[in-house]
């Protein structure tokens, strides 16, 4: 066994774990760290696949460019030039009520005021002006019952479903839109909580509807361009899993099949899943067991097809059929439109996607199935004159993690545990939120942890020398 010592060692080269790394580079050049990777590529959900001109996602289709975080880690990873965007304001996004596909504005605000949705019902979302809070830990649809009335729980349901493939009777609200909570309970109503927010941030500050954002070959180019950098200097090690973790003197020991590492901060990127059984068999940390030993997963397939050009697809980016809808499919994304190039010449794509948080059953379909019912489904919604040319089912091995009952607890859990352990670093899927500009996010502020922790470990030895 061999023990070498580094500042930083983080496990898991998922976006996560490669932005944290980036995002320390990037302040600190010379900084001693080390990525274990338990796979040979880096990436975790990220997954692209190139079958016979038709580019298609597995995990993520891509994020939007409203967050500088994401901004900043795709010109650390040099893909400024490779950046594919679809911006909100050009395409519309439909939704399906009644065994039609609906186009619906963009903006909230317009949802309101389009012709979808009854006048009574839009009168019934100003009694959010007058709704005291729910107590306890109310789902989604209780609190959007409670607070705009029934007729939107559709259009919710269609939102969770497009991000997290979930059920809003089982996500809380307060795991899912915290800020919408506090506003809630800061001017004891959403409305008026949002126009104050507005007032506040200047009537003339025209933010504008952010973009869709991937890469050219897909969304793998970001951790593929990430984990190079990385790999240059021996600062990535694939086919490394670490097994455990153990608390010493001066920070963090973790064993893999054949090493042991020292290291001084220990970052865990990893989906809440795979992190809490590391931590589980931690004795001595101070802080007490976490108080959910796993939380709920969403699972889903994307089932990509490729038409003639004889498919009359919409313009926009795709669409999302709430539950009530009782389709097969949970919705499909328009992907060629939204990226052109990612069909070859005459040809169109459509990737649906299947199973989710009420559905796992489906996912036990075999792939001829899938594509049969998704294009039976898909044909009773858009024009599909022709079979498919070409079709692949691509079921992702990484869940989707649901912020349902506990979720909160599980945060300030967290919370707790960074406190006592100034060297100890959770972020990854799952923890604060489940979308990329999350993760980039966390990652960040994970990235200032260390290096306000390593400042002050400086500033304590030089003291050291001089008093
Ligand atoms: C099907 C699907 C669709 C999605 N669509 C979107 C979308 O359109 N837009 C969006 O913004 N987000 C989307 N997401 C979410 C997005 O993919 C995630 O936020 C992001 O990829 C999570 O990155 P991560 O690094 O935190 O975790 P992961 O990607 O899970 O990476 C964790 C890494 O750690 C490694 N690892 C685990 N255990 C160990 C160990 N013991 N030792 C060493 N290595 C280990 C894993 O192999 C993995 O590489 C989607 C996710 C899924 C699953």
């Amino acid at each position: 066994m061999t023990k070498p010592s580094t500042e930083v060692l983080i496990i898991g080269a998922g976006l996560s774990g490669l932005a944290v790394a980036t995002f320390l580079k990037h302040k600190q050049p010379d900084i001693s760290l080390l990525v274990l990777e338990q796979n040979d590529h880096p990436g975790g959900a990220i997954h692209s696949h190139l079958e016979e001109g038709y580019l298609a996602e597995g995990g993520a289709h891509g994020f939007l460019d409203n967050c500088l975080e994401s901004r900043v880690l795709v010109h650390e990873a040099g893909l400024a030039d490779e950046v594919e965007k679809a911006p909100l304001s050009d395409f519309a996004r439909y939704i399906c009520l009644n065994g039609k596909l609906q186009c619906i504005p963009q903006q909230p605000g317009k949802i309101l005021r389009a012709p979808l949705i009854p006048m009574s019902a839009k009168l019934r979302v100003l009694a959010d002006l007058f709704k005291k809070p729910l107590p306890d830990e109310p789902s989604i649809a209780q609190w959007v019952e409670h607070r705009f009335g029934k007729t939107l729980l559709p259009f919710a349901d269609a939102v969770f479903t497009g991000t997290y493939a979930g059920d809003i009777k089982r996500l809380k609200i307060e795991a899912v839109m915290p800020g919408l909570c506090a506003l809630e309970k800061q001017h004891g109503s959403v409305l008026k909580g949002l126009l104050k927010k507005r007032r506040l941030a200047g009537k003339n500050k025209k933010t504008g509807l952010p973009a869709m954002t991937s890469f050219n070959a897909g969304m793998e180019r970001l951790p593929q361009a990430m984990a190079s950098g990385l790999a240059l200097n021996r600062e990535i090690m694939y086919r490394t899993a670490a097994r455990s973790i153990e608390q010493t003197e001066h920070g963090w020991l973790v064993r893999t099949g054949q090493l042991e590492l020292n290291c001084h901060h220990l970052v865990l990127a990893l989906p809440v899943n795979s992190c809490l059984p590391m931590l589980g068999e931690q004795e001595a940390f101070a802080a007490p067991p976490p108080p959910l030993p796993s939380i709920p997963e969403a699972h889903i397939a994307t089932v990509a097809l490729g038409f003639t050009q004889s498919a009359e697809i919409p313009h926009g980016f795709g669409y999302l059929a709430p539950e009530s809808e009782q389709r097969f499919t949970l919705g499909a994304l328009f992907s060629s439109q939204m990226f052109p190039g990612r069909a070859p010449s005459g040809h169109v794509l459509l990737e649906a996607l299947v199973g989710g948080r009420r559905h796992p059953e489906r996912l036990e379909l075999s792939d001829e199935e899938l594509i049969n019912k998704v294009y039976q489904d898909l044909k009773n919604l858009i024009h599909l004159p022709e079979a498919p040319v070409f079709s692949r089912v691509l079921r992702p091995e990484a869940g989707i993690p649901q912020l349902e009952a506990g979720y909160t607890s599980l945060l300030n859990w967290r919370k707790t545990l960074h406190e006592n352990n100034q060297n100890l670093h959770l972020c990854g899927f799952g923890w604060q939120g489940i979308g990329i500009n999350d993760m980039h996010k966390e990652a960040w502020k994970m990235a200032k942890r260390i290096l306000i922790g390593l400042q002050n470990e400086e500033n304590e030895e030089v003291e050291n020398v001089y008093f």
